[in-house]
């Protein structure tokens, strides 16, 4: 794993399955239904439980780069918080900033939540088939920017569930400063 203490935060990259993290919140990488799909979504839903999907009916949906929250059902995390990453064309669709997004509004969401520790998986990695290097830049430097912004956060984890995404993640992070441990 690679860390990076940022004042009273640390931020991680780990491998591992974001269902059984029991950090106050795991973050979904959602369609924009917020009704369920496959990948992390779909893995979230079995794990937690109807009462998410119950949840997620109420919200009307979510557009791109919005965060919406519901309870964690019966997960370990207390709450899920959705997301909706871009689907990648080529970059010139505004695809970034909508991905920078997804980060900045589920870490507005975790604040208004006093949610101090926070799970991440490699959002629009999977089907939404963003190059992974430039999607672990972005998902690394927006979150380092927003903690060192706001003093609130204790630990920010990003759970890479496969080796492809893991590699990439860890070497953004020791690229800004962070180390193996
Ligand atoms: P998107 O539609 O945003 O691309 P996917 O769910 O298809 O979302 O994929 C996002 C990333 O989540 C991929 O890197 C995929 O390997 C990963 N993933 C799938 N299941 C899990 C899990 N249980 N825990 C953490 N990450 C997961």
């Amino acid at each position: 794993m690679v860390e990076l203490k940022i004042g009273d935060c640390v931020i991680q990259v780990v491998q591992g399955d974001i269902t059984k993290e029991t950090t106050d919140a795991i973050v979904n990488a959602a369609n924009r239904t917020l009704l369920g799909g496959g990948g992390v979504d779909g893995a979230i839903h079995r794990a937690g439980g109807p009462e998410i999907l119950e949840q997620c009916k109420k919200l009307g949906g979510c557009e791109t780069g919005d965060a919406k929250i519901t309870t964690g059902g019966r997960l370990p995390a207390k709450y899920v918080i959705h997301t909706v990453g871009p689907i990648y064309r080529d970059g010139k669709h505004g695809e970034p900033e909508l991905l920078r997004n997804c980060y900045i509004r589920s870490l507005e969401v975790a604040v208004e939540h006093g949610i101090k520790t926070v799970a991440f998986p490699a959002i629009s990695c999977g089907v939404y088939g963003y190059p992974i290097p430039e999607a672990a830049k972005i998902a690394i430097t927006t979150v380092k920017e927003f903690v060192e912004k706001n003093p609130h956060f204790k630990l920010v984890r990003f759970v890479m569930f496969g080796s492809d995404t893991y590699g990439p993640y860890c070497e953004v992070l020791k690229s800004l400063g962070g180390v193996e441990i």
